[in-house]
């Protein structure tokens, strides 16, 4: 019989540890199940998009490995039960997933498989270390992130597996989905370079060209600073021990950049803390973390929340954000967090409402990093910005983009205004002939509201 290797998020070839173990068992076949069942998340409409030129790639990848890729939508257990019989197989392998509804689903499959007899292997691949090897001194999960991290670089993290060797090619299938490309994901395309072989050369292209600048330059918009790797991460096309292990062989290779590296890394280490709180915790896309910030009266402001979504704020380095995301499938990381905090404190529109349109519209959206991420902001999460850090959009402007250029680039309507004036157009003497609208609401008033809110709690 063959071995099926069920995938999910791994979408590569390399260090893909159920992979490699089904092709040294013999024949192989995989298959993708895009699960329908009501318990898990629906994947957001950007994520949708990547998924299906991903699938597609990968398609051709196996298929010069002799192993042909299977894409079907439906119930998990139905859909993977159905290939079984198919395809004959007498065992099934995959890659550990975290979230709790994904694992629960996992074991009564396992179950099931155990009692019909079909071998079943599971392995680690897709966080630096799995969150159960993760325990304070107490036995406790982390909640402070410092610690957290300082116990995961002493950790020794797994070498990654080779590309495993070729066998016999085979005609790869196109990925038959019910997709269609729309305007969206064509305007998405141009900013994309989808699968395995792309995330690598992009990570190597970081490590050579820009890590050394990473840590000043990471918090300009403006600059493409940052190694873009978080969409290729979401969907495992590259894994964080690749990552990992080939930014320490650049620290080795070239010392200069040892700390720029370990600067790098300790960003890498929160998607893990953020698996971590992910395993541990209730729903972190709907729970407050921290249980006194579900007493929080949120506002019901539709139009605000309307005009944030589509970037007409009034504030430029919020629009700016909100349109990069909208156009690119990404927000630098800076812009999120203001972005963030606008909604969920000046405007006190709930962040889970927040997130779920970042959900919808971003490329790297994560169901680990972005409730994680939001709940940080929100202060709800562990170790999270304090509920009194309210980030004001203009100072942080100005900081960050000083001579306007990342707002500028997203909103061209404030353009031609002078540097001091690009952040807070409202204060620009002919602000009324501008063609755009004034802000929606006064970032001091709403700053104070934000305060009384929060330390009611
Ligand atoms: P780099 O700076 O090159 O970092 C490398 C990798 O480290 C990233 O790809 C990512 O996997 C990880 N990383 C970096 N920063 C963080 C962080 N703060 N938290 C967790 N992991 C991090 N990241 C996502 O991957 N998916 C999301 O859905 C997501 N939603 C976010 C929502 C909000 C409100 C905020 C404030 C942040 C969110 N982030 C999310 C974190 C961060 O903004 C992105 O990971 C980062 O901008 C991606 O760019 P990069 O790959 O060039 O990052």
């Amino acid at each position: 019989g063959t071995t099926l290797v069920w995938l999910r998020n791994d979408l590569r070839i390399a260090d893909n540890p159920a992979l490699s173990a089904a092709l040294k068992h013999g024949m192989a076949r995989a298959v993708h199940i895009e699960a329908t069942d009501g318990r898990l998340r629906r994947r957001g409409a950007a994520s949708r998009w990547w998924l299906h030129h991903s699938l597609n790639r990968l398609a051709e990848e196996l298929a010069q490995l002799g192993v042909a890729l299977d894409t079907v939508e439906g119930e998990a257990q139905t859909e993977l039960f159905k290939a079984i019989a198919a395809h004959g197989s007498d065992a099934v392998y995959w890659n550990r997933r975290y979230g709790r509804a994904e694992r629960e689903i996992d074991a009564a499959i396992k179950a099931r498989l155990k009692r019909e007899g079909i071998a079943t292997e599971s392995f680690a691949a897709n966080v630096l270390v799995e969150p159960f090897e993760m325990a304070t001194g107490t036995g406790k999960p982390y909640s402070v992130y410092t610690p957290f991290w300082n116990a995961l670089k002493k950790q020794d993290i797994a070498k990654p597996l080779p590309r495993p060797r070729h066998g016999e090619t085979i005609r790869p299938q196109r990925v038959d989905s019910d997709y269609r490309e729309a305007d969206w994901g064509r305007k998405l395309g141009r900013h994309w370079q989808i699968g395995e072989a792309a995330a690598r050369e992009r990570l190597d292209r970081f490590l050579d060209e820009l890590v050394l600048d990473y840590p000043g330059d990471r918090d300009i918009p403006r600059k493409a600073a940052t190694s873009g790797l978080s969409p290729h991460l979401a969907f495992g096309e590259i894994s964080p021990r690749q990552v990992w292990h080939a930014a320490q062989a650049m620290a080795q290779h070239a010392p200069a950049k040892a700390s720029a590296i370990d600067k790098f890394l300790s960003e890498l280490g929160w998607r893990d803390f953020n698996y971590n709180q992910l395993y541990h915790r209730d729903d972190i896309a709907t729970v407050p973390m921290v249980a006194k910030y579900g007493g929080l009266k949120w506002r019901h402001a539709d139009a605000a929340f309307e005009a944030w979504q589509r970037g007409r704020t009034g504030i430029p380095i919020i629009d700016a954000g909100m349109r990069e995301m909208w156009e690119t499938g990404v927000m630098h990381n800076r812009v999120r967090m203001l972005t963030a905090s606008l909604l969920a404190k000046n405007l006190l529109i709930d962040w889970r409402k927040g997130e779920q349109w970042f959900w919808d519209t971003l490329v790297d959206a994560d169901a680990a990093n972005n409730p994680g991420n939001w709940q940080w902001v929100a202060g709800s999460g562990l170790d999270a910005s304090p509920y009194f850090r309210i980030f004001n959009p203009v100072t942080q402007g100005e900081r960050f983009d000083p001579a306007g250029d990342y707002v500028r680039r997203w909103v061209p309507e404030v353009a031609g205004l002078p540097d001091k004036l690009v952040h807070q157009p409202w204060e620009a003497p002919d602000a009324a002939a501008l063609d755009y609208p004034a802000p929606i609401v006064d970032l001091k008033v709403s700053r104070e509201r934000a305060l009384e809110a929060f330390k009611a709690l």
